[in-house]
Formats: C-alpha cells, sequence, structure tokens
C-alpha cells in the first residue's frame, strides 16, 4: 500500500506526514514533499502512531448518559433546537466550535447557525488564541491576511521572535529556523520574551521585558525610526493612510523612556533599534504572547505600524508574521467560524450580507455578530443561551475562569457535545454525546499560518458508529427542516462549495479566493492540486455561476482527492506565496492603515493578595487537554505533571522547594502544581502549563485561575497576565504509587493532589494527602485487592510508608509515602520492573530502597522524547567527554530525530560543561 499523504492535526505549522502500515500499527513520519516541513516532524508528530488507538474512544452517540441509536440523538438534537428557538428566539442557542475541525466542517457548522439558524451565535476555541491577530490584520490591511510564509523565516537578515516560545509550540518552524542561522550564521535572531524559554536557545539578543510591555518597545521602534530616517517615505506616500496620526502618537517614547517601561535596559533596546534600522528583510513573529492580552489588537498594530513604515510587507524575507496555534485556526477564520465574520472573509456588512444570503439560498441569514466565546459562556451562566452544541473542544478546561464555565454547563438546559472522546471535564454535563471521527478517520483540509491548504486524508475506517463532523451538523441542519442546503454527498462538495463563495462575486475584491482551483485540470483529476497546472483562462469573473458550483459540479472528487498543497488566494497563474507585495490593500482606497496605538497594561495588576503574574502556554511534547498527546507514554516522559516554574529567589522567600507541589490561588479559583525553580522565570512572575485536565490531574487546570477579561475589539481573553497568590501546598504527606492499571481519580484524599501519568507498562500516580498515611495504605490495599504477596516497611517516626505487591515474582503495585516530597526516591527504575515477567532477587531486595541494584543503571527523567534517553545517561555522556550537542547525537542518538529536545541538551551542556556552553 502507498503511503497516504495526510497532515499533523496539532500545531498551527501544518506538516505534511505520510503514513504507511507497520505491523499491526502505523509508521507516520515527515513528508519529505510538504513544503511546510519537507519531512521534518516534532516528537509530537513523530507520536502520531501511537496515539491511534480506541481507548477512551466514544463509539455510540449517547442521550442522558445512556447508548442512543444515531436517529434518536439526531432527533433529540434538532428537536431541542428547534423548540428552544421557537420559545426563546434564534440568539437562544448557540455552538462553540474548534480549530481541531476541519475546514468543511467548520463551513457547515457556520452555514447552519449563520444561513439557516439566524443567529450570529457560533464561536471557535481559535477566539483564545489568535482573534486579536485577526482584528489587528483587518484594522490595518482591511482583510484577515497574513502577508508572509515560512520560507520568510529562513531568508530573514532579522527575525523578531515576540510573545512566541516556537522552540515548543511551532517546533518545526523553530527547526527551519535553526538549519537556516546555521546556514547562515550573520542572521540576526531576536527573541522579545519574559521568559528565557527554549526559543532564546539561538538568539543573539533576548529581551526579558516586563509583562505586558510589548506595545512600548514597538512604539519607540517606531519613533526610533523616524529619528534616525529608517522609514519608507515613499512606501507611505504611496501605500499607507493614517501615518499623520500614528507618528505623532510614539514622539514620546525614547530609549531610555521606552527601557523603563519594558524593564529592559537601555543598551539592549538601543541594539534591538538598530539592528531593525539597519536591517531591511526583516521579519516580526508574533504569536499568544502578544495575541492573548486585553489589548492584544493594539499591540498587533503596533507590531503592524513599524513594518507598514518601513514598507516591509509581503516581501522575500520581509514581512510581519502571525502564527498560529491549532491546525485549523486559519480555515475557521476563513469559514466565518468567528461570531463577527461571515463566511470567505466577508463582513456583516449590507454587501456582505447579501452576497453570501443569496450565494446560500438562506432563508434566515443572521443580521448582525453573534456573541465571542467569553461571552457566549457568561450568556450561558445567565441562562440567555439555552441549547449549546459544542464540537472538538474542552471549555470547561481551556476557557478563562474554567470553575464558571463549568457552573454554565450545568446550569445549561440542554448541552450536546460532538467528541471522539467518551468522557471530558466538558462532556461529563452533555445531555447528548455525539461520537465523532477521529485524526486517522477524517477526511478534509486544514490550512497553515502561511495559508497553505493541505487535505487531511483517512487511513483507518471509522469505528464504532463514530461520524465525521460534517455529516452530523447536515443530518441535524436536515432534520431541523433545511435539506436543501445541507445535502452534500461528502467533503469534496463541501470544498467545492466553499471554494465557489470565495470566488463569487468576488474579482479581486477579497483577499480569500479560492476560484482558480475551479478549472479543468481539476475538473478532470488530473494531477490536481498542482498548481502550476491551473490555466491563465480562469479568473473570478469568469467562475461558473453559483448554482453549479454549490453543487460542487465544477470540482470532482478525482481532484479533490488529489489535491496538492497550496496556498491561498488562487489566482490566474497560481497559489500565493506572499501577500500585498504591490502595496495594494483590501482596504476602499487600497492603503493600508496605520494606528495611534495607546499602550495599557494589563487590565489586572498584582497587588498584596495576588502579587504574582501568571503566564499560561504550552509545553513541548502536549497538546491541548492532552486527550491523544496524553495517550502516549513516551510524550508524557518529557515533563508528567501540571507544574508552576518559578524563579529561585521567589521560591526561597515562599518556602517553596524545588520538587514539592504549590497552590497558586485568586479570586477565580485555585491549582495545585509541582514546584520548577528556574532563572528563565523572572522575579515576580510565573509559569503554569494550560495542558492538565480533570482527566491527568486533581486540581491542575490553569484555567480556573485566569481572568475572563478580554481585548474589548477581539474577545481574546487574557491568558498571559494572570495576578495570583503563590504558596506551599501543606499536605500531610507526598507519595507516589505505580500500579499495571489506572486507578480511579488515583486513589487519593478527597480534596488532595493527584495527577495520572501513562508510563510504558504501567500508570504512575503521584499524590499529596492529607489524611494519616495509614488510613490511605489500607484504602489502596483495598483497591488493589488482589492475590499477590504484600511486601511493605514503615517507619512511623519519619512517616515513611512503602509496600510492593507481587505475584509470581512479578510486581503488580508498589506505594512509597513520605511526609516531605523530596525525600521520596526517583521514578524511572521503579517504573521499569514493571517491563520485567518476574523480579530478580537482587531487584526485590532492591524494591522497597526505590533505588537499582549497583549494577543496574538509572537513566532519570526522559529528556530525548525520541530515544528515551534520560537525564542520568545524558550527564554521564557529558562527564565523560561528550562536550556538544552533535557528540551526545552520536553517541546516544538524543536530539537526531525530530530535534526538538536540543535546547534542553544545550541547557544540561552549559549547565555541566560552563567552558562548553
Ligand atoms: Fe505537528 Fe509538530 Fe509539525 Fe506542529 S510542528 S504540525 S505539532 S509535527
Amino acid at each position: 500500500m502507498n503511503p497516504i499523504r495526510t497532515t499533523c492535526p496539532y500545531c498551527g505549522v501544518g506538516c505534511g506526514v505520510l503514513v504507511s502500515r507497520a505491523g499491526d500499527g502505523w509508521n507516520v513520519r515527515g513528508d519529505p514533499d510538504h513544503p511546510a516541513n519537507f519531512g521534518r516532524l516534532c516528537s509530537k508528530g513523530a507520536a502520531l502512531g501511537e496515539t491511534l488507538d480506541l481507548d477512551e474512544r466514544l463509539l455510540h452517540p449517547e442521550i442522558a448518559g445512556m447508548r442512543a441509536t444515531w436517529d434518536a440523538a439526531l432527533d433529540t438534537v434538532a428537536e431541542r433546537f428547534a423548540a428552544v428557538i421557537a420559545e426563546h428566539g434564534h440568539d437562544a442557542v448557540a455552538f462553540y466550535v474548534s480549530g481541531q475541525l476541519l475546514t468543511e466542517d467548520y463551513y457547515v457548522a457556520n452555514k447552519l447557525m449563520k444561513g439557516f439558524i439566524g443567529s450570529g451565535n457560533i464561536d471557535t476555541n481559535s477566539r483564545l488564541c489568535m482573534s486579536s491577530a485577526v482584528a489587528g490584520h483587518k484594522r490595518a490591511f482591511g482583510t484577515d491576511t497574513v502577508p508572509g510564509c515560512y520560507e520568510d523565516l529562513e531568508i530573514a537578515d532579522l527575525l523578531v521572535l515576540v510573545g512566541s516560545n516556537a522552540a515548543w509550540t511551532h517546533p518545526v518552524a523553530y527547526q527551519r529556523i535553526v538549519a537556516a542561522k546555521k546556514a547562515r550564521p550573520d542572521m540576526r535572531i531576536v527573541a522579545i520574551d519574559p521568559r528565557r524559554t527554549a526559543t532564546c536557545d539561538i538568539a543573539d539578543l533576548h529581551l526579558a521585558l516586563k509583562p505586558g510591555s510589548d506595545a512600548w518597545l514597538f512604539k519607540g521602534l517606531l519613533n526610533h525610526l523616524k529619528r534616525e530616517d529608517a522609514l519608507d517615505w515613499a512606501y507611505i506616500e504611496a501605500h499607507v493612510a493614517g501615518f499623520g496620526a500614528a507618528l505623532p502618537a510614539v514622539s514620546g517614547y525614547s530609549i531610555p523612556g521606552v527601557a523603563a517601561s519594558c524593564g529592559l535596559d537601555e543598551a539592549d533596546v538601543a541594539e534591538f533599534y538598530r539592528l531593525f534600522a539597519a536591517t531591511a528583510k526583516t521579519v516580526t513573529v508574533f504569536s499568544q504572547g502578544i495575541n492573548q492580552s486585553s489589548s492584544g489588537v493594539d499591540k498587533v498594530n503596533a507590531i503592524l505600524n513599524v513594518h507598514l513604515a518601513c514598507g516591509r510587507i509581503g516581501l522575500p524575507g520581509a514581512t510581519p508574521f502571525s502564527i498560529t496555534g491549532q491546525p485549523n485556526a486559519m480555515g475557521g477564520r476563513e469559514v466565518g467560524g468567528l461570531a463577527n465574520q461571515l463566511a470567505a472573509h466577508m463582513e456583516f456588512t449590507p454587501e456582505g450580507l447579501d452576497r453570501v444570503g443569496r450565494f446560500w439560498n438562506a432563508p434566515n441569514l443572521a443580521r448582525q455578530p453573534g456573541l465571542k466565546a467569553v461571552d457566549l459562556f457568561q450568556a450561558v451562566a445567565a441562562g440567555k443561551i439555552k441549547a449549546l452544541w459544542i464540537m472538538a473542544t474542552n471549555p470547561a478546561v481551556s476557557l478563562p475562569e474554567a470553575d464558571r464555565v463549568v457552573e454554565a454547563l450545568r446550569a445549561c438546559p440542554f448541552v450536546v457535545v460532538s467528541d471522539v472522546v467518551a468522557n471530558t471535564d466538558t462532556s461529563v454535563h452533555a445531555h447528548v454525546k455525539l461520537p465523532a471521527a477521529a485524526w486517522g478517520e477524517k477526511d478534509g483540509t486544514v490550512t497553515n499560518s502561511e495559508r497553505r491548504i493541505s487535505r487531511q486524508r483517512p487511513f483507518l475506517d471509522l469505528p464504532g458508529e463514530a461520524r465525521p463532523d460534517w455529516w452530523i451538523v447536515n443530518e441535524v441542519a436536515k432534520r431541523m427542516g433545511y435539506s436543501a442546503g445541507f445535502g452534500h454527498a461528502g467533503p469534496a462538495e463541501i470544498f467545492a462549495e466553499h471554494a465557489a463563495l470565495s470566488a463569487f462575486e468576488n474579482g479581486g475584491t477579497r483577499d480569500f479566493d479560492l476560484g482558480g482551483l475551479l478549472a479543468p485540470p481539476f475538473e478532470k483529476g488530473g494531477r490536481g492540486g498542482d498548481l502550476a497546472t491551473v490555466p491563465p483562462a480562469q479568473s473570478s469573473e469568469k467562475s461558473p455561476p453559483a448554482h453549479l458550483l454549490q453543487r460542487g459540479e465544477c470540482f470532482s472528487l478525482a481532484a479533490y482527492d488529489t489535491l496538492a498543497p497550496f496556498q491561498w488566494p488562487v489566482t490566474s497563474s497560481g497559489g500565493t506565496a506572499r501577500m500585498f507585495s504591490d502595496g495594494r490593500y483590501f482596504t476602499p482606497d487600497g492603503r493600508a492603515r496605520m494606528l495611534p496605538v495607546m499602550p495599557r497594561p494589563p487590565l489586572h495588576a498584582p497587588d498584596a493578595r495576588h502579587p504574582f503574574t501568571l503566564n499560561s502556554g504550552r509545553i513541548r511534547d502536549q497538546w491541548h487537554t492532552m486527550t491523544r498527546t496524553g495517550k502516549t507514554a513516551r510524550l508524557l516522559a518529557h515533563i508528567d505533571e501540571p507544574y508552576l516554574e518559578i524563579h529561585p529567589h521567589d521560591a526561597h522567600r515562599l518556602g517553596l522547594k524545588d520538587g514539592a507541589l504549590a497552590r497558586l490561588a485568586n479570586d477565580n479559583g485555585e491549582m495545585l502544581a509541582r514546584v520548577r525553580e528556574s532563572r528563565e522565570q523572572q522575579v515576580g512572575s510565573v509559569f503554569a502549563p494550560i495542558h492538565w485536565s480533570g482527566r491527568y490531574s486533581g486540581r491542575g487546570r490553569v484555567g480556573a485561575l485566569v481572568s475572563a477579561v478580554t481585548d474589548p475589539l477581539s474577545g481574546q481573553p487574557e491568558f498571559k497576565q494572570t495576578p495570583v497568590a503563590v504558596a506551599a501546598y501543606p499536605a500531610a504527606w507526598h507519595g507516589f504509587v505505580l500500579a499495571r492499571e489506572e486507578l480511579a481519580s488515583a486513589g487519593a484524599a478527597e480534596g488532595g493532589y493527584w495527577a495520572k501519568v501513562r508510563g510504558k507498562s504501567c500508570w504512575r500516580h503521584e499524590l499529596a494527602g492529607d489524611e494519616p498515611p495509614a488510613e490511605y495504605i489500607e484504602k489502596l490495599r483495598t483497591r488493589l485487592d488482589r492475590p499477590g504477596d504484600w511486601i511493605a516497611m514503615q517507619d512511623g517516626a519519619a512517616s515513611r510508608h512503602r509496600g510492593a505487591l507481587i505475584r509470581d515474582g512479578r510486581l503488580l503495585a508498589v506505594y512509597f509515602l513520605e511526609r516531605e516530597a523530596d525525600r521520596l526516591p526517583p521514578r524511572h527504575w521503579l517504573e521499569s520492573l514493571f517491563e520485567r515477567d518476574a523480579l530478580s532477587d537482587a531487584e526485590r531486595h532492591a524494591l522497597l530502597l526505590g533505588r537499582p541494584p549497583q549494577d543496574a543503571p538509572d537513566c532519570g527523567r526522559i529528556v530525548c522524547a525520541c530515544f528515551g534517553v534520560g537525564e542520568q545517561t545524558l550527564a554521564e555522556a557529558i562527564a565523560a567527554g561528550a562536550a556538544s550537542v552533535e557528540a551526545l547525537g552520536i553517541k546516544l542518538s538524543a536530539g537526531t530525530n525530530c530535534g526538538s529536545c536540543i535546547p534542553e541538551l544545550k541547557r544540561l551542556l552549559r549547565a555541566q560543561r560552563p567552558a562548553a556552553g
């Protein structure tokens, strides 16, 4: 069987992957021909083949927790939505959708809500990651257009990474930058981030600015460029409006003033400004660190202002570049998945409404934008929304004030959840659950951060009664009486309709245009998708009539099947790598807009009760709420628990020990997390990851702390600057249980701490509790009640309790409890004992000591997830003479596959061999 060419379902880099059979499983490798990654994959993409099992899958529809037929479930959804609309109006219902959906799924969901139900109440979890970039683009360019492409990151002479830990969040894009820097050491990289992240590893200059102060820095940059006469006056004259207001607005922003506002050294600010002024080929990459702010849109426009003033837009190696979080955040933007947009990048204007309404033949088109994510769930809480359909997302974990979201879900009269996972923090509150297709089963398209549309192709049969999201939406639509608009036979027809709408009465007036695809070579199949074959005769004005396009008659199934990755817009000469190279924008006068933005500090400042600024974000090897990445032990080997990164100075002041537990709290909620001291944090700031849900931890959701304050224009929440109090968590005991099976609620005491870690051959349960240890052990033994011999030791005075259950020489479970967390032994060797059929005498003797017999190695915490290379093994190799990343690669293979661990390898080298570092 030829490999299936498809796309990674995780981040916005949108890497192409090849999937082929390997014995009973699947081999997933990077697609060398995909222009996003040219064969590379990060640790998450490389582990995709390990996440395909059906454990925890939702395989059948459910109503009120009971298995139901599809007919019953779909009828129930349609009837309840129709009843709410009839009684309370169309704005009493809402959809909350996701950047995990394929474009085709997204398209029909938006069409149903905005075109036929007649409400704007469909919003997406992409609101949480990039809606400020959308709003900033629209203010500056007239459209939500990312001007550049990934090649620009490689050919820039100066790359500015602001609010982006690309090394962890967009690893393959980062690897492309690393390779470019290696090939051209003169390339300069500036990282702007309050934290010294793994991304800073390749930076020539790191500006560790005060959290939230980015707009001051970029306003100062514009002022400096003006003073240094480094602006492109000809470009401004020909292509930019608003300069007259934007320039005076930066006049007071001197280098000393900016340095003081941003908490930076004047010399560092001056060096950044000097580099920017002197380097025509400059790319500024920005991401969640900019967007997730109550003034995110202004920050975006502060960046765009600078690029516009220098004419550095859409040119090779010279552009601003917003990099998106999710695999199909861009696709959602294209179909109108945001509550304040219509489909195909059209707006809620009279013209947009008229055009979309005619194209869809929509009986009841929404006339005004709907509620954005945070407002939408507040409306649920207030009882205004009485029927809510959540697709492919987990807002009970990911939205701000997550505990209030849970309360809102509990109170909502009718909640529908379509998901691949049987039980999530959200779906446990659903009245109807609908089993959706997962990656590997889905068929459709996604758009990555550089506007590149790629196919996701199925290679697995749909399991159980799972169905594609587009099918589910269409079936509900038909049952609501809208058969005419939702009769698509498959995703190809939906894509054709989407493409046709993009071209409908376009004529070059709108940025998003796929009209060039609807052309003979595609119609016939041919090489379908090779844009070199798109004939020049095709133009938007000559697109076939809408009624043909709507039926997908101008885009064949064969063409869709073989569609190769391409970048929109598709013009007569094919796809488009860069936008605005000609200086023409989609504004009424064709000019871009500079704006006199006014920097604002985070809405909620730290105070005496909540003195720390909490930053939240992703980690290297996990994705969203871990529903997929949590399935593979390999990806949990790097970071396995919710953690709090804190500067040693703060940790010391608070009496927090590295590896102990901390409690973070504010008026919204609380979170428990494992302490990690790090000088990469600023004093007064802390970081916690977003991934842990109720599935893998007790009290580990960072969303419970984040305030529901949003940018007034974009509605994007301020995830990066939340005031919190931090204190040691005073547990009576700390411990862990390793067992062959997963223990329900980890056997933890009510109200205590627990985190579950899937290991290679066992489950690890990290615990802390308040009840007497003996009581907990009794409960645990009852839970593990099975034939076997317990061996145990107890030192009451030291509060030390250890035990193991063994049957026929095989280890079934082991527990260790101590008063202090740092007295617990390392876990790796103990976990490895579960891989044995029988323990040796030496292992049995060493078992309750918690450390290997002298001749057995302990590899330590895993750093290289691809090859399972641990910290201890690396330390020994470095001590034995390995003095570089390359040497570690030769000796241990570490860092030689996906490369995601290279920044950490460098850090270990620096720590152990400061001279080499
Ligand atoms: Fe997937 Fe990693 Fe590529 Fe992102 S960088 S698309 S997670 S392989």
